[in-house]
């Protein structure tokens, strides 16, 4: 690693830690020519992630395509775009945390909605509705019905929702987000 003031290739480790994100260890740096401190970023080289459909199919993660899901799903309300490429990154994050290679696009799918629910209810109805296929009103009902009675606030974002098994909603929702 050649210090970035003079280009001498020996250097000593002063501070080794964890990202704030957690993705990548950070460290600190001393150069043993010049004495000057830089910083060195380690990652894990991105190993495709896929996601796995309803049917069986699998895509590669696509942070550009979850990025215009959320997009779409926020048209015309005040919600700024560093907001949605925040809740793009923290999933990718969280899923690449989990060092598996594949999950389910339910799962993306409630952890978009998760937290775009505490962001903005219309966003997450609109999202809801194009992500779960509602079937019928009924459905986007309970949905708006869920979100009246639980607003944005009184529960931690990051607490898993727990669901009453068979709720009108809640019939193809896996039960243990969060864990
Ligand atoms: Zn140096």
């Amino acid at each position: 690693m050649k210090c970035p003031y003079c280009s001498q290739p020996e250097s000593k480790v002063v501070d080794s830690r964890d990202s704030e994100t957690g993705e990548a260890i950070r460290r600190r740096r001393e150069c043993l020519g010049c004495g000057k401190r830089f910083t060195t970023y380690e990652r894990v080289e991105a190993v495709p992630l896929w996601v796995v459909k309803k049917d069986g199919r699998r895509e590669e993660f696509n942070r550009r395509k979850l990025l215009g899901g959320l997009v779409n799903a926020s048209t015309k309300r005040d919600i700024a775009s560093a907001q949605l490429e925040t809740i793009v990154e923290d999933i990718e994050n969280a899923l690449r945390g989990r060092n598996v290679t594949e999950v389910r696009s339910r799962e993306v799918g409630e952890m978009v909605m998760q937290r775009l629910r505490s962001l903005d209810e219309i966003a997450y109805v609109r999202f809801a509705s194009v992500y779960r296929s509602f079937r019928d009103v009924e459905q986007m009902r309970a949905t708006i019905e869920d979100v009246l009675a639980n607003p944005p606030g009184t529960r931690p974002p990051d607490a898993p929702r727990r669901r009453r098994r068979g709720a009108d909603d809640g019939r193809e929702l896996p039960l243990d987000m969060g864990k």
